[in-house]
């Protein structure tokens, strides 16, 4: 029989990772994801995003991603500067977006390290090197296997693939493996990935299979519904009516691959229905930029619903749908923002505020009490972003401490990842009463998920610690 190890993503959120050994010895790397948030230690170690592989990456036959999130993609490019030469299996949407996330992760790593050995090297301290560069970001890239949903390959001798659509981003999946065990008997286990929300208007509803003998399931929002309905669009709509009275900018931190085509598409539909004054959307990230080409390369993933409407418009680029849209892929396309006083929207990384180019457009703006600033993600703590939102009078942005005149909004309802019913749903469609191990969650959420989970299916649910092993 396989074992599988739980190596990320156990109790915690970020570094989704699971080591699958067969019974004939071979291992798949199911998910390869880095740690987020949290703080650099004094070996410039960001969570253990540096510590060595339980594994030697040489040894693994196969490796598996469910999405391109960097917490669930992010490591590959170590695992190829550490030896890995096979397979990377992901649906052919994913395998794209792996392009723009790698790339700017690696880009990330090496400007991170840069800074960090200068403010090193005043302190005496000794230098470090980054965690990868860019060449093992294009390593990785030329061993991507695309794999469409519901295709079934083989990855190691009896050991079927098969991705089924998880809603959550484009190209996001569900993975199905299948074993076949040495008495031919076949064991199935189903990764549900990240599943997604109602909040994402492109996005299919995940599907629902029937057959697991084992089910990992994903329980970000275990504890609760989220609010996602008119009444946040309402609210969004609102607000960009009162900042156009005010006569200011309006500042949207653009999250993750996912939410901002997810925001970029609510303003597009503003737009359609004459309810957005603004003249002006500028799209001001190069990954968004790139990313949101991908979805609309990939379009025949969208809903079918808002995919017959984008077919009957003739809508097939982000301008078709959102006109007044810019986009500012150059340093000096963006820089040239800062001359707009009023009536433009501006969506810029980093989601969380502790970079990117937002931070030049606070310099500009928020200050300003004419201007406005919406969040539509979690802001981590630590972060830019987080101090805004629990009412700094002031932060510092590019070496200089500016004041939060700006009024802030935090719109709630965004998130891409499933409400609490729709988890349970989702898990309650197995007819064949597989194990449910609860991952990438925090632990008291996963706990109120559990306790309703076992009230439902009337059996033991389990929440893995980092490091556990079961049979599958
Ligand atoms: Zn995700």
């Amino acid at each position: 029989m396989a074992l599988l190890s739980f190596l990320g993503a156990a109790r915690q959120v970020t570094g989704s990772c699971y080591l699958i050994e067969t019974h004939d010895k071979k291992l798949i790397l199911l998910e390869c994801g880095m740690q987020q948030g949290g703080n650099h230690n004094d070996n410039g170690d960001e969570n253990g995003n540096r510590s060595p592989f339980t594994f030697n990456p040489e040894h693994l036959s196969a490796v598996v991603i469910s999405h391109a999130h960097i917490d669930h993609s992010g490591l590959l490019p170590r695992l190829v500067a550490e030896g890995y030469r096979g397979p990377v299996y992901a649906t052919d949407a994913t395998s794209d977006l792996l392009e723009v996330m790698l790339m700017d992760a690696a880009h990330i790593q090496e400007k991170d390290t840069e800074w960090e050995n200068r403010w090193r090297a005043r302190r005496g301290k000794r230098a470090i090197a980054p965690i990868y560069v860019t060449s093992d970001a294009v390593r990785v890239l030329k061993q991507r296997r695309p794999v469409a949903y519901g295709e079934c390959v083989q990855i190691v001798p009896g050991v079927e693939l098969r991705f089924h659509d998880a809603g959550h981003i484009i190209g996001s999946a569900i993975v199905e493996l299948t074993f076949k065990e040495p008495n031919n008997s076949t064991r199935k286990l189903v990764f549900s990935g990240d599943l997604g929300s109602t909040c994402s208007p492109l996005m299919r509803t995940p599907t629902v299979l029937k057959k697991a003998d084992v089910v990992l399931m994903e329980s970000t929002y275990g504890d609760r519904d989220h609010r996602c309905n008119e009444d946040t669009l309402d609210e969004l709509a609102d607000i960009l009516q009162q900042a156009y009275k005010d006569g200011g900018n309006v500042m949207i931190p653009a999250f993750s691959v996912g939410r901002t085509q997810d925001i970029l598409f609510h303003l597009g539909r503003f737009y359609q229905e004459g309810r957005l004054p603004q003249q002006v959307v500028f799209l001001d990230s190069p990954m968004a930029i790139r990313a949101n080409q991908i979805y609309f390369n990939h379009h025949e993933q969208f809903d079918e619903e808002h995919l017959t409407m984008l077919r009957k418009r003739n809508i097939s680029t982000l301008e078709d749908w959102l006109p007044i849209v810019r986009q500012t892929p150059s340093p000096d396309e963006s820089m040239a923002i800062n001359r707009i006083k009023s009536g433009a929207i501006i969506i810029a990384g980093s989601g969380m505020c502790n970079g990117g180019r937002i931070v030049h457009h606070f310099k500009h703006n928020l200050w300003r009490s004419d201007c406005h600033l919406v969040f539509t993600g979690f802001q981590a703590r630590g972060t830019t972003g987080r101090a805004i939102v629990d009412g700094a009078e002031s932060v510092k942005v590019l070496r200089e401490q500016i004041v939060v005149r700006a009024k802030v909004h935090t719109l709630g309802g965004f998130s891409a990842h499933a409400g609490q019913s729709r988890l349970v749903q989702w898990a309650s469609e197995f007819d064949t009463h597989p194990e449910i191990y609860l991952v990438h969650g925090e632990m008291e959420k996963m706990e109120i998920l559990q306790g309703i989970l076992e009230k439902k299916l009337g059996r033991p649910v389990q929440i893995p610690e980092h490091g556990d092993r079961i049979a599958i």
